[in-house]
């Protein structure tokens, strides 16, 4: 399976990090080793001084497509998760600035968490473009978001990314995260609520 990463998909977030508001989706890969293990908390890397995190709505792929068309995406997922695409961003700072590829600051072990559960979007009130969910770090809100606020709907992606690549049983979209980004520290509990559903707990180590 893979994981497929949205970058630049809420205004507000794109701003935040002095990017431009992208006029085509911006994607970006994590390999499956990048999923933390349920049981692991978070180490940070000896490598980084700034991971931060990043609370994005995920979709589940449920069967092989390519080139699909906008009217047949929605048959392509009914289960929603959240995840946090950690991020670290001293390092992305650097490869962008240079001009490579983003994958060590995206791609390293621990770098995607995925909820255990995923909910059936019927459950969630059906319309993929209003689940409201949100990160809390030591039990403060620190970022919080709708669907609704996606520059490029879930539908939109789904087009876009099976043009360039097989969407296969499995796969994830990790499909951006809001404003908001920040960075963690050893200690630091990190909790995942999606439409008043907690998602998960993570600490950092
Ligand atoms: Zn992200």
């Amino acid at each position: 399976m893979k994981i497929i990463c949205i970058g630049r998909n809420y205004k507000q977030h794109a701003e935040e990090l002095g990017n431009k508001v992208p006029e085509e989706p911006l994607f970006f890969l994590k390999p499956d080793s990048s999923i933390l293990t349920r049981k692991h908390a978070f180490y940070l890397p000896d490598w980084t001084d700034d991971v931060h995190y990043e609370v994005e709505l995920v979709i589940k792929i449920r069967k092989l497509g390519k080139g699909i068309q906008k009217k047949f995406a929605p048959r392509y997922y009914s289960m929603v998760g959240l995840g946090i695409d950690f991020t670290a961003r001293d390092v992305q700072t650097q490869l962008k600035s240079n001009g490579h590829p983003w994958e060590k600051a995206k791609g390293f072990d621990g770098s995607a968490v995925v909820s255990h559960e995923f909910v059936s979007l019927k459950d969630l009130g059906g319309d993929i473009q209003n689940l409201n969910f949100e990160l809390k770090k030591n039990e403060e809100v620190v970022q919080s978001g709708n669907s609704s606020q996606m520059i490029f709907s879930v539908d939109d992606l789904i087009v876009y990314l099976s043009k360039y690549m097989t969407l296969k049983t499995g796969d994830l979209i990790f499909t951006g995260t809001p404003a908001g980004v920040g960075s963690v520290k050893k200690g630091d509990l990190l909790t995942g609520n999606l439409e008043g559903i907690h998602m998960f707990d993570v600490r950092v180590r």
